[in-house]
C-alpha cells in the first residue's frame, strides 16, 4: 500500500508566497486522492503488487489499458518531486555546478529563467514544466496530464506544477504570476543540484 507522504517542511512554511490553505487541499486532498486511487487500482493487478512506484510507472507508460495507473502513480511520484522543487530558503539563481551547466546549456540564467516560465505559462490546461537531464544536456521541458521526463529517458532536475489546482487558490487565474514567485522565491536550487550530481 502506498502512503501520502509528509511535506519537507510545514504547511505553511511558504507563506505568503503559498499558503497553508492551499497545501491543506494540493497536498491533504489532491495529491492524497493520487495514493488511494493508485491503491485501489493496484489491488486488482496481480502483476503490479508488490512493485515500487517508479516499476509501476515504467511498466504502465504508453499503455492505454493501464492508463489509470500511469495518471495516479505518475501523479504520486510528480506531486513528491515538487514538494521537493521548493524550499522556504529558496528562490534566485543556483551556484556552482548547476549555474555553469545552466549557462552553458542555456546561454545564461535569464535565458533558462525566460524558458521555464513560457513553458509553464503556454501549457495549455493541466501539466508540468520542467528542468531536465536529457542525454547530458540541461533542457526545459514541459508535459500534459501525469506525464513525466522517466517517462522519455530523460531525468528531471526540478519541476512546476501548473495544474489549475497549483495555483487558483493563492492566484486565482494569474499563473504567470505563480510561476514568477516560484523562480523569485521557492524555487530550490540544491535539490537540483543533488539530482544532477546522482543522474
Ligand atoms: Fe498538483
Amino acid at each position: 500500500m502506498f502512503e501520502l507522504s509528509p511535506l519537507p517542511y510545514s504547511d505553511s512554511a511558504l507563506e505568503p508566497h503559498l499558503s497553508a490553505k492551499m497545501f491543506s487541499f494540493h497536498h491533504q486532498k489532491h495529491h492524497l486522492a493520487y495514493i488511494n486511487n493508485l491503491n485501489n487500482l493496484v489491488k486488482d493487478k496481480a502483476e503490479l503488487q508488490g512493485k515500487g512506484l517508479v516499476d509501476i510507472i515504467k511498466a504502465s507508460a504508453g499503455k492505454a489499458d493501464m492508463a489509470g495507473v500511469f495518471n495516479n502513480a505518475a501523479q504520486i511520484w510528480n506531486h513528491d518531486f515538487y514538494w521537493h522543487s521548493m524550499s522556504p530558503k529558496g528562490g534566485g539563481k543556483p551556484s556552482g555546478d548547476l549555474l555553469k551547466h545552466i549557462e552553458q546549456d542555456f546561454g545564461s540564467f535569464e535565458e533558462f529563467a525566460t524558458q521555464f516560465k513560457t513553458a509553464g505559462t503556454t501549457q495549455f490546461g493541466s501539466g508540468w514544466a520542467w528542468l531536465v537531464l536529457d542525454s547530458g544536456k540541461l533542457k526545459v521541458t514541459k508535459t500534459a496530464n501525469a506525464d513525466l521526463p522517466m517517462a522519455h529517458g530523460q531525468t528531471a532536475l526540478l519541476t512546476i506544477d501548473v495544474w489549475e489546482h497549483a495555483y487558483y487558490i493563492d492566484y486565482q487565474n494569474r499563473r504567470p504570476d505563480y510561476i514568477g514567485v516560484f523562480l523569485e522565491k521557492l524555487i530550490n536550487w540544491e535539490f537540483a543540484a543533488n539530482n544532477l550530481k546522482n543522474a
